[in-house]
């Protein structure tokens, strides 16, 4: 332990639980599963429970129970994350458990209902509210949408929806998935149409979506870089890099197919998320030396996610009823575990390559471009100099945007007048020169005509660079400048309320925490006691207490080793029909060439 770093910091797990739905209660299924919100547990008791077995007690860093919103999640535990994220730190949320428990309504929720927006949309608008009230600042936010099925992964915006993509490794910046597609994105609308866009592919795909998206995982990712002047005086810039996984089911997915008919992905599908189980264990377990982040996509795209360069959230989903106690169990274990994984989150300042630099390159070349051409002069000088001006008021620094697009086309406008104009007159005077005989004329006058042509010619071209150099300008987001807050006092006031309530609620629970692990150790060090019957009675209530923890290790330690066995399997079973399949391949490959008559 002591030579980690001091920057390291845990994974932050929070449990969920959905509301019974209508089926459930239909049925009759009894309740298995409570939470104390205020203590941060889940207690989960077996429906067929042995005489004398004890309900499963997990604490996590937060739980959210049927009753709680989605704004309680955000801004409890997913909005200090996206905060990190836009000071360029790495951010991951995962949303792990069983198909029907509340992962994509978790992440993406309702949407046209503003009470049921999920985790996605709300850190849209965190993000964009964040970069119009900044100061000082030029932002750049793009997204990408992707999704691993069957162990391939798709570019869910790319047009070519057949091409598959590649992962590959840079020893800079890690690894990174070859040619896949990210939009710039300049507002909540912007990006809203991307993650639509993405969502439709999805959903196209697929003949049934419930069972497909229980299949695959999705991952929408966000990238902020954010340049700023430092103490310095230089340009540095930060980026920060967000994925927000929505998991594909972790039920055992035997139960999906019929016996002896298991789908074909099934043992893919598992090969993901079991590498995903191994390498939390490998990473928890303390010996281990190798990590196998290599055994599937999902965990080397997530690598850094996952004992590296991030802060990471993840939220396990649960059921209420007693026909999901084995995967509730399953997935309250799993979250346990991911508990004591450290990450080492650091902010990435000046990384190479960021998009940010090369806008801001292009943006440069452009404006030089255009000032040879006499588009851009003073008034662009003078705008630098407001930039300059510290809590220079919003409204006026607008306005002075505003004058300058005016101005460039004006002063484009005033060129290509007055150079007409003169060419006009030039054509005038040559048409008015006797001394000239009709065939020069005639030359001279093709000439100029020429000329007027190659002016509107390079009209056009400047037209266009124009347009190239506002639309690039307008992507390098300014806080009060292009993107305006449009929250009011009133709005401010009630989030800036509902986030200190939050962090509260943060801290009394810590505190729960706390007092509950002291209460335990000043009961055993509670050493003087009145009377030998006093000691007796004490002595007997902790050795109950003891022995029913022991009772508990050793049922966890049984149950642990069963998981271990199954997980065994399944990767026993995904290698079988690996190697089934290459050797099929390699058959085919080698079969002798047909005769053909
Ligand atoms: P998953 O993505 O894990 O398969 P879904 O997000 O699709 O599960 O949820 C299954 C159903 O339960 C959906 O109809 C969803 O609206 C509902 N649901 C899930 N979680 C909640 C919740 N916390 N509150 C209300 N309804 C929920
Ligand atoms: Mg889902």
């Amino acid at each position: 332990m002591a030579n980690r770093p001091k920057t390291s910091e845990a994974l932050k797990v929070v449990a969920r639980c959905r509301p019974m739905n209508r089926k459930e209660e239909a049925a009759g299924y009894e309740r298995i599963l409570e939470m104390d919100v205020k203590l941060g547990q889940v207690t989960l008791r077996n429906p067929k429970a042995a005489p004398g077995e004890l309900a499963k007690t997990f604490t996590f860093d937060a739980v959210y129970d049927a009753s709680s919103k989605q704004a309680d999640l955000y801004d409890e535990t997913v909005r200090p994350l996206i905060d990190s994220v836009l000071q360029g730190f790495n951010g991951t949320i995962f949303a792990y458990g069983q198909t029907g428990t509340g992962k994509t309504y978790t992440m993406q929720g309702a949407w046209t209902d503003p009470e049921k927006r999920g985790i996605v949309p709300n850190s849209f608008e965190h993000i964009f509210t964040h970069i119009s009230r900044s100061q000082n600042q030029q932002y750049l936010v793009r997204a990408s949408y992707l999704e691993i099925y069957q162990e391939e992964i798709r570019d869910l915006l790319a047009k070519d929806q057949s091409k598959k993509l590649e992962l590959k490794e840079n020893p800079e910046t890690g690894v990174y998935i070859k040619d896949l597609s990210s939009f710039v994105t300049k507002n909540v609308k912007e990006i809203e149409h991307v993650m639509n866009l993405g969502n439709q592919t999805r959903s196209v795909g697929s003949t049934n979506m419930n069972e497909y998206s229980s299949r695959s995982h999705a991952i929408f990712v966000i990238t902020v870089e954010c340049s700023e002047t430092g103490l310095d005086g230089e340009d540095h810039i930060r980026v920060g890099k967000l994925n927000l996984v929505d998991l594909a089911g972790s039920e055992r997915q035997s139960k999906m197919g019929g016996p002896g008919e298991r789908p074909k992905e099934a043992s893919k599908i598992n090969l993901s998320l079991s590498a995903l189980g191994n390498v939390i264990s490998a990473l928890v377990d303390g010996k281990s030396t190798h990590i196998p982040y290599r055994d599937s996509k999902l965990t080397r795209l997530l690598q850094d996610s996952l004992g590296g360069n991030a802060k990471t959230i993840m939220v396990a989903t649960l059921g209420p009823a007693s026909h999901s106690y084995e995967e509730s169990l399953s997935t309250l274990r799993f979250a346990n575990r991911a508990k004591n994984i450290k990450n080492k989150p650091r902010v990435n300042e000046d990384p190479k390559d960021t998009l940010l630099r090369e806008f801001q390159e292009e943006i440069i070349r452009l404006k030089a471009q255009l000032e040879k051409r006499g588009m851009l002069s003073k008034k662009r000088r003078r705008n630098s100099r407001r930039k300059k001006v510290v809590d220079g008021e919003g409204n006026t620094e607008a306005e002075g945007e505003e004058d300058n697009d005016d101005g460039l086309e004006k002063n484009m406008e005033n060129y290509l007048k007055e150079q007409k104009e003169r060419l006009e007159e030039e054509k005038a005077a040559i048409q008015d020169d006797h001394s000239l005989v009709s065939e020069e004329k005639q030359k001279l006058l093709e000439e100029k005509e020429k000329m007027i042509e190659d002016l509107r010619k390079e009209q056009e071209a400047t037209e266009l660079l124009a347009i190239k150099y506002k639309a690039m300008e307008s992507k390098l987001l300014i806080g009060g400048r292009n993107i305006m807050d449009h929250t009011n006092e009133q709005q401010k006031m009630l989030e800036l309320k509902r986030q200190e309530i939050a962090e509260q609620k943060r801290r009394e629970r810590e505190m729960q925490q706390e007092m509950l692990l002291r209460d335990e150790e000043t009961m055993e060090l509670r050493e003087t006691f009145t009377s030998l019957q006093q000691e007796v009675e004490i002595k007997t209530k902790k050795l109950k207490k003891l022995y029913a923890k022991l009772q508990a290790v050793k049922a966890e330690i049984q149950d642990q080793h069963d998981e271990y066995i199954r997980v065994r399997q399944d990767l026993e079973e995904a290698q079988n029909e690996q190697t089934r399949e290459l050797k099929l391949k390699e058959e085919q490959d080698h079969e002798p060439p047909v005769l053909r008559l």
